[in-house]
């Protein structure tokens, strides 16, 4: 299911994460998807879900990312459930740029859970 448009980025930190270049813990991978614990949690589970290829951000999905999408999200939710997350709920983000407060150029979604979110976020 990977995509060949989109090597991967010698530079990106996701990327060296991805490839095992650097040490992360991992929760989960497959073919698709590369599951790590955040090095600074801001909440008792922060967990980062990381495409293995390189899209710089959510403003650079295709509908042709569907099925990518699709298993990140599923794969996200059932890491939730196994962690006894599904009740009473969590959060999942992505952001976008500088003022979304991304500081890392490659697409991943936080899973945010174990305490009451607030919104909007800061
Ligand atoms: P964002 O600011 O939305 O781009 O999210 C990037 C996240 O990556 C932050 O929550 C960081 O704490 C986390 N992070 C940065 N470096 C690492 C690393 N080496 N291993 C795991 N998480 C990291
Ligand atoms: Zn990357």
């Amino acid at each position: 299911m990977s995509n060949a448009s989109r090597p991967a980025d010698p530079e990106c930190l996701f990327c060296r994460i991805v490839a095992g270049e650097i040490p992360a813990t991992r929760v989960h991978e497959d073919d698709v998807v590369v599951a790590i614990r955040d090095i600074a949690p801001r909440a008792p589970t922060h967990v980062l879900f990381l495409p293995r290829e390189h899209v710089a951000s959510a403003a650079d999905l295709t509908e042709a990312d569907g099925p990518m999408l699709g298993r990140l999200f599923s794969v996200a939710a059932a890491f939730a459930r196994s962690e006894g997350l599904a009740e009473p709920g969590y959060r999942m983000v992505t952001n976008v740029g500088e003022w979304g407060g991304q500081t890392v150029g490659h697409l991943h979604v936080h899973l945010l859970g174990g305490r009451s979110m607030t919104w909007p976020p800061g």
